[in-house]
Formats: C-alpha cells, structure tokens, sequence
C-alpha cells in the first residue's frame, strides 16, 4: 500500500519501499547501473550518499565525478558515456536547486538514467518524473514519515526497472517490515498539510532572519537574492519545504552558545519532523569532508540547518530570535 500510495503522488508506474533511504538509493543505484559505470553526480549530496558513492561505488570500479550542478556547461560536458546522473531537488545544507528539467532532458537525450532524491521536497511540492527523472528515491524516514519515529526509504519509477529494484532489494535483505510501512502510510495521510505549513513557516523563519543582528546570511532558495531563486520559483512553485540555513557571525563559539539558549528548538541530525529542529554540518552531516572541502561548498563553521516545523511560525521565530540575540 505504501508503494502503491507514493508511486500515485509521484506519477510513477511502480514503487519498492525499502528499510532505510540508503538502502533505497543503493537499491536503486544498482537497478539503473548493475555494472561498474561512471556516475555524474551533485557535488552537494547528501553526506551519507557521497559516502556510499567513495567508500563502496568507487573501489568496485565506478567513477564518480562531483560538479557543482548549477553549471549546466560542465555537467552536460561530463554527460559523454556516463552511465547514471544523480541529483537531489533540493540540496543540503545550503538549499540550491537544480534545474532538474534540463538536466533530465540533457540526460535522456544522451539515454542515461537520472535518479533524483526527493527527500527534502516531497511529492507534494515536486515531481521529479515530471521533469525527465528516470528513478525517484526519498528517505521516508524524513517527511513521508513526518513525524521522526521510522526508519524506511522508497523509490519509484517504470515497471521494468522497479521489479528488477524489487528483485535486488529481496534478494539483499532490504525490504520494509510492514510496522514502519504502517507508519509511513498514516504519515502520508497529512503529508500535503505539512509540507504547505513547512514551506510557509521555513520562508518567514529566513525572511525574519535577515534583519536578525549576528546573522551574516540566510539561505533560502525563494529569498531574493537567492542564486536558486528563478529555478525554485519554476520547479517548486507551491514552496520550497523546511528546510533553510543561516551563517552566524562568530562561528562554532555562536553557534554553541545559541544551542544553549534555545528553549522550543532542539538539536537533532535528522529532519522533517513536525518540531523544528537545528542541525550543525561541521559536526553532523559533513564531518567527513575537511574544512576545506566545507569552505569549498559554502558551509563554514558558522553555518547551521534548520528543519522547520509546523509550529506556530511566531514561537520559532521568537525562540531563534532569543537564542542569538
Ligand atoms: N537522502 C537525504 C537527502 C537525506 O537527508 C538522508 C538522511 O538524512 C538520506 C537520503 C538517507 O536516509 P535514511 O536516514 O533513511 O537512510
């Protein structure tokens, strides 16, 4: 029933839910390129899947190049022989979005699968097979699930290529206990309600943000001033979701001493649940990378990721206005 519900928001033909979202990406990685291929993906993956790429694609013989997405020029140019392009539609922790339409038809003009990770947008704010995606993949751990109390992960796509993921996942031990799948569904039930309030809160946390003393700056693909702006208004028409990120002047010694003073927010690695919750890449999703590596993408130590929730927007608001000020 899960898979048959997140295939029908996603237009999809077919769908597989899996144990976690790694395990669907894997899944689905290895249904869209069984053998070892080059891989042309963003440079801002999520860490967890840039890991999975390094430490378990590469030494069995795939190439993975990382480009910086909003640079169509490089991205078609690495296109030539690839095997598989992989893009996420909103990226973490900085949330640019790609142009998902013109990758997917770079991509299939030259016959290579395009999986996208729509984790952070949700079917209800985007529909990556709609725009030439071959596979879509989403943590439901995150918002599928919405409320931080499962573990699972689910792609969708044609049905050809789901029963050979299905095949796969069976025979590797990745499919779903039916509990978490139980969850995943009633979660769904008010997926369009929360993702509407997500979006609505996370732009007037970041707009609020802006005139905030102590913050250097807020990043929000539909603030103006936002590199991803344009795309975002095309591709996400109805909202960005919660996620959004600011830089705190003062580094690791502010950000350590706003964690301390937040009363409703909490810290947490994870994200897309109903409270809003802070996260810290240096120490959390990009800890793998050097400083340099971060500094690279944008991330420095006094960059932090908020989740937003459906909380009464004011109270967040309120709460990080506090802590900072
Ligand atoms: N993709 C994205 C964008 C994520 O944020 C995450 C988890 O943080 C994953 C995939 C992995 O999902 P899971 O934790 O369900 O394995």
């Amino acid at each position: 029933m899960l898979e048959r519900a997140v295939a029908l928001l996603e237009g999809a033909e077919a769908g597989v839910a899996t144990g976690s979202g790694m395990s669907a990406l894997y899944t689905a990685i290895l249904a869209l390129a069984p053998r070892p291929a080059t891989i042309v993906a963003t440079r801002e993956l999520y860490g967890g899947t840039a890991a999975l790429l390094r430490q378990d694609l590469e030494p069995a013989g795939y190439e993975v190049h990382f480009l910086d997405f909003g640079d169509l020029e490089a991205v078609t140019n690495s296109m030539e022989g690839a095997g598989l392009v992989l893009a996420e539609t909103i990226t973490n922790p900085l949330c640019h979005v790609p142009d998902l339409e013109a990758i997917g038809a770079m991509a299939r003009e030259r016959q290579i699968p395009f999986l996208v990770d729509n984790t952070f947008a949700s079917p209800i704010l985007c529909r990556p097979l709609e725009l030439g995606a071959t596979v879509v993949m989403h943590s439901a751990t995150k918002y599928l699930g919405g409320h931080s109390d499962l573990v699972a992960g689910v792609i969708v796509g044609g049905t050809e290529v789901m029963g050979a993921a299905r095949a796969r996942s069976v025979r590797t031990g990745t499919p779903l206990g039916p509990f978490e799948a139980w969850l995943a569904l009633r979660g769904l039930r008010t997926l369009d309600l929360r993702m509407r309030r997500h979006s609505d809160s996370s732009l007037a946390l970041a707009r609020a943000m802006q005139t905030m003393p102590g913050v250097e700056r807020v990043h929000h693909p539909l603030l103006e001033g936002s590199p991803s702006r344009a795309v975002a208004l095309r591709l996400l028409p109805e909202g960005a979701g919660g996620m959004m990120a600011f830089d705190l002047e003062g580094g690791r010694a502010a950000v350590q001493r706003m964690m301390d003073r937040l009363q409703l927010v909490t810290f947490a690695a994870s994200l897309g649940g109903v409270e809003t919750t802070i996260s810290y890449p240096e120490i959390t999703s990009h800890r793998s990378m050097t400083a340099e590596e971060r500094a690279e993408l944008g991330v420095g130590p006094g960059t932090v990721r908020v989740s937003v929730g459906i909380e009464d927007a004011d109270d967040v608001i309120g709460d990080v206005a506090q802590a900072i000020g």
